[in-house]
């Protein structure tokens, strides 16, 4: 049976201390083993006060973002070693902002701005490699936008990014990799995907899975949706067989909707049976 899963991805919001805060609320409230893995993402800069503050807790650490190579000249780089040296777990890779795939468009970020979100189907399989390469956890996260959705291409998208960000992993390591489904037009805009078809897309990535790697890694694999989770809409999301929790942007922001979408993911599958 799979864990539930339910990752905070703060994306570039809190200063360390305020970090240091939600951080220590999250403790409280989490205390004691739950039917479920969480885990924050903050900024770089607050990975150290976040570290400090759930010490001791139910409460993981990941990144949301790693560049493959190890050391070196790469002004701004962050390596795996150094985020395992901050007491990372699981790193964000190749979410759709990252990609550079908005799901709300801004109007500044286009033409030669947006190479500062430059990740590509090649640089996710990297650093999807270089995690797994170190003992990172990735979160490899895979979403069509509104427009490939609306020309009916939401199957073919998921799978070439899938088989792409997962080329050259072994068997051995599927079960260290989590898939985040995240339909780019449902991040930060208030308009979720409806269950059964969030559900049947992480169907067909599970099915996707089975022929990378094979049917057995596929089904210990755990999957998320994320695309403006609530508290309010979670339950029924996590209730589809396929989705095993959820990665969450702005209701991880408070520890209050956070952990009702904890406690959601836990319901989830206490009702399903996993
Ligand atoms: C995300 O950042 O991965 C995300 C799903 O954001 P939100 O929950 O705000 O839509």
């Amino acid at each position: 049976m799979r864990k539930p899963l339910v990752v905070g991805n703060w994306k570039m919001n809190k200063t360390a201390g305020e970090a240091a805060s939600l951080c220590a609320e999250l403790k409280t409230s989490l205390h004691g083993a739950t039917g479920a893995d969480a885990a924050v993402c903050p900024p770089f800069t607050a990975l150290a006060a976040a570290r400090n503050a759930i010490a001791g807790s139910q409460v993981g650490l990941g990144a949301q973002d790693v560049f493959w190579k190890a050391k070196g000249a790469y002004t701004g780089g962050i390596s795996c070693q150094m985020l395992l040296d901050l007491g990372c777990r699981y790193v964000i890779v190749g979410h759709s902002e990252r990609r550079g795939r908005f799901g709300k468009p801004d109007p500044e970020m286009q033409g030669e701005l947006m190479s500062v979100f430059g990740d590509n189907d090649a640089t996710v399989n990297r650093k999807a490699l270089a995690c797994l390469e170190s003992g990172l956890f990735p979160i490899v996260c895979v979403g069509e936008n509104l427009d490939e959705r609306e020309k009916g291409l939401t199957d073919t998208i998921v799978s070439s990014q899938l088989a792409a960000a997962l080329q050259g992993i072994p068997e051995s390591s599927a079960a260290a990799v989590t898939i985040a489904y995240e339909p780019v037009w449902a991040i930060g805009t208030g308009i979720a995907c409806e269950p059964d078809e969030a559900g049947r897309v992480c169907g067909l990535i599970r099915k996707c899975l089975a022929a990378i790697f094979s049917p057995e890694a596929a089904r210990e694999m755990r999957m998320l949706y994320g695309g403006s989770i609530t508290p309010e809409n979670s339950l029924s999301l996590m209730q589809q067989p396929d989705i095993d929790g959820g990665l969450v942007g702005g209701a991880s922001l408070q520890a209050a909707s956070f952990m009702a979408i904890i406690e959601a993911a836990v319901k989830a599958k206490e009702t399903t049976g996993g």
